[in-house]
């Protein structure tokens, strides 16, 4: 029933997970996100059926003691691991909304092994899965997970759990109440917890890092060259001097953007994305949360975000080079509100 009404979320995607990660580490996060985003998918496609009814679901198993929330109010949500110190935590390796070959990274990652897992808020356990399910079909991308409950639509999951045992399989919880510990089950390259927030019964999916008590940093993101890739291969545009190239078609711009955070090895997403040629009008993306709209998952300013990313890279979808030069700048921003902005001076020789 789930895959008549819900087509897509059943389709292999494994074809999408080859990749040129610099470490295997990051692969095979890459190929684990494209299941993290079909979970996902999942219970945000149950939800908008109304074949997951959490009430009925708990009718029978236990009472949720959830705070009665008015409608529109939001829980008020703590971090699950807290690696480092207030405001500047560490481990967080992965951020929402990251460039992806094919899709959107949901959620938040914590580089943890071993570390007590707690609710972002409270509520109950709506979903757990461990080996002891299915000892033969573990689950391929979560791993060992829980979803949890916090009343008024919102959900929270956890994934990669420390095989064995849960520590809890239902009822309520508290911030406070262990429901795993950090592990590297399923699909994960590395010891750490992935975790995503969803509200309106999973219909829209907010990066976590607006949600949760700030973790800030320092270091701005970093804007690496254009990338224009055609049949005879890769076309690379610097900020840092004027260039000139020659273009035969409209070729999409694509754009490396990293954000350091603390940690100088990771290549998080940014925030918020920005670009515009001298005398027009700017193009945004934000990436504070996707909803699910009119048959796509997509960016607070309406993009369809699968149309976001190419190659690993942002797509600067609407931006079609001049003949002669090109004036482009570009702005980044992370999510402690460090900006980088850069000046594109192209000249381009079209022959179309
Ligand atoms: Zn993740």
């Amino acid at each position: 029933m789930f895959q008549q009404l819900c087509p897509g979320l059943f389709s292999t995607r494994s074809e999408h997970t080859a990749g040129t990660s610099r470490t295997e580490a990051a692969l095979s996060r890459r190929s684990l996100r494209l299941v993290r985003l079909g979970a996902t998918l999942l219970l945000a496609c149950a939800a908008t059926l109304d074949l997951v009814n959490a009430q009925q679901i708990w009718r029978g198993v236990g009472t949720p003691a959830l705070h009665a929330q008015a409608p529109g109010e939001r829980p008020e949500f703590s971090w699950p691991i807290v690696k480092g110190e207030y405001p500047r935590l560490r481990g967080l390796t992965s951020t929402f909304g990251e460039s992806r070959v094919d899709h959107f990274h949901n959620g938040l990652d914590i580089a943890a092994s071993g570390d007590p897992v707690h609710p972002v808020a409270p509520g109950f356990i709506l979903y757990s899965r461990t080996p002891s399910d299915d000892p033969f079909a573990p689950e391929q991308g979560p791993g060992n997970f829980v979803y949890l409950y916090h009343g008024q639509g919102w959900y929270s999951g956890y994934y990669h759990l420390q095989s064995g045992e849960a520590l809890v399989r239902s009822g309520n919880v508290k911030p406070t109440t262990p429901i795993g510990q950090a592990g590297n089950t399923g699909h994960s390259g590395g010891p750490h917890l992935h975790f995503f927030i969803t509200a309106e019964n999973g219909r829209k999916i907010i990066n976590p890092l607006y949600l949760l008590p700030p973790a800030t940093d320092e270091n701005p993101p970093i804007i690496g060259q254009i990338n224009i890739i055609t049949p005879a291969g890769r076309t690379l545009v610097s900020h840092s001097r004027a260039e000139r190239i020659r273009l035969t078609k409209r070729y999409p711009i694509l754009l490396n953007i990293i954000d350091p955070g603390l940690e100088p090895y990771t290549r998080r997403g940014v925030y918020r994305l920005s670009w515009k040629l001298k005398g027009g009008v700017a193009t945004d993306y934000n990436f504070s949360s996707i909803t699910y709209r009119d048959g796509d998952w997509r960016l607070e300013g309406g993009q369809v975000f699968d149309q976001v990313f190419q190659y690993n890279l942002y797509k600067l979808n609407g931006l079609e080079f001049q003949n002669g030069r090109n004036e482009l700048i570009v702005r980044a921003e992370d999510h402690s509100g460090n900006i980088t902005e850069v000046l594109f001076d192209v000249t381009v020789d079209r022959e179309y």
